[in-house]
Parts: C-alpha cells; sequence; structure tokens
C-alpha cells in the first residue's frame, strides 16, 4: 500500500494536465468579479468546453466548473429577455452577490449552471488512478489541485492521448491489464 513509492517513477497528474510549461495560464473565470462582456470575451476567444470559476484570479481557489455552451445559452438568454442585462453587467456564481452601486447595472447571476463539484485530483496522483477514475467515473474532465490551489485540467481527449503514448512506449503497460 506504499503507493508514493511505487508510482514515484511514473506518469503523474502534473506531467498530463495543461496548461503544460510555458503554456498560457488556464482560462478561468471568477466568481463575481467578472462582466459579461469579460466572459463573452473568453468564450469568444477559446474553445475550451468549459472553465473553471475561481474565488479570484490571485487566490486560485477552485469554486466549480462551468461549460462552455451553458454560458453561452444563459448569456444570450439574458441579453434577450432579462431587464437591465448588459455587457458590463457583473456575472456572478455565488449564492450571495456582492452589493453594487445603486446606478451600477443589473447583475446576471448564473449559480444554477454551476457545477459545484467537478471533479479533482492533485498533481501528485498517479496517472494509472487518474485513467481509473476516468473510466470508472466516465468523466469528460477533472481539475488538478495543489495545497488546494488550481492548477490545470486534464480532458477525456487529454487522457486518452496520454494511453496511446503509453501503449507505443510499453505494449504491456499495467492500463491495459
Ligand atoms: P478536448 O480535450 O476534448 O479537445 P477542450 O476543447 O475542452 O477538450 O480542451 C482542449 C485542450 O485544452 C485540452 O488539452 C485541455 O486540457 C485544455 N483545456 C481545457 N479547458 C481549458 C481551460 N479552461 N484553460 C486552458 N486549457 C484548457
Amino acid at each position: 500500500l506504499e503507493a508514493k513509492e511505487e508510482f514515484s517513477h511514473k506518469t503523474r497528474a502534473m506531467d498530463v494536465m495543461r496548461p503544460r510549461k510555458n503554456d498560457p495560464p488556464l482560462t478561468v473565470i471568477t466568481q463575481d468579479s467578472m462582466s459579461v462582456e469579460d466572459v463573452e470575451t473568453i468564450v469568444g476567444s477559446t474553445t475550451y468546453s468549459g472553465y473553471p470559476v475561481v474565488v479570484s484570479r490571485t487566490s486560485q481557489r477552485l469554486v466549480g466548473f462551468v461549460l462552455r455552451r451553458d454560458l453561452i445559452i444563459s448569456i444570450e438568454n439574458a441579453r434577450k429577455k432579462q431587464d437591465g442585462i448588459v455587457s458590463t453587467s457583473v456575472i456572478c456564481f455565488t449564492d450571495y452577490c456582492p452589493p453594487l452601486p445603486p446606478s451600477s447595472p443589473s447583475v446576471l447571476k448564473l449559480r444554477s449552471i454551476l457545477d459545484l463539484s467537478p471533479f479533482t485530483v492533485t498533481d501528485e496522483t498517479p496517472m494509472e488512478i487518474v485513467v481509473d477514475i476516468f473510466r470508472k467515473l466516465g468523466l469528460r474532465q477533472c481539475l488538478v489541485t495543489h495545497n488546494g490551489k488550481l492548477l490545470g485540467i486534464i480532458t477525456k481527449k487529454d487522457v486518452l492521448k496520454h494511453i496511446a503514448q503509453m501503449a507505443n512506449q510499453d505494449p504491456d503497460s499495467i492500463l491495459f491489464n
């Protein structure tokens, strides 16, 4: 049961997650400090299926995970149907939204589309275990943390690529037993 020792030479979550070293940082959304326009820019300039939601960029504390398509639909609907929602409206994923000056536009509350318990593993988790979790739970993505701070993301496709690489290097890999 000395998992740490046994796996010390093997691939860990940190080796497979994105971003890679020297990549731009993970694209995240903050829980209550971005405007409709900020989020539209993020969704418009990236193609990721989803975005981690964090307390703040500096804290990198994970709050949840929001799917790209849910964001697009909710913002589009709110702009059409909800009074007072404009580009400068603040988007709020928390239960309690901080009070704003009376002159500011309505807040867009999007708590209902937030997955509050996205699956997470620590950066040290052996990939064997990550692969197993993806298979058993049918995950589409998994977030990677270190000391409670968000570090990266592993998608199902990242896992499949990793499996393919392992297969090339070592056909008898434990992954296929
Ligand atoms: P897929 O892996 O199925 O193509 P995505 O389009 O969501 O799914 O992700 C593409 C790549 O970008 C993957 O390697 C993934 O790890 C990475 N990625 C996913 N979401 C983010 C994000 N919010 N910020 C940075 N990288 C991400």
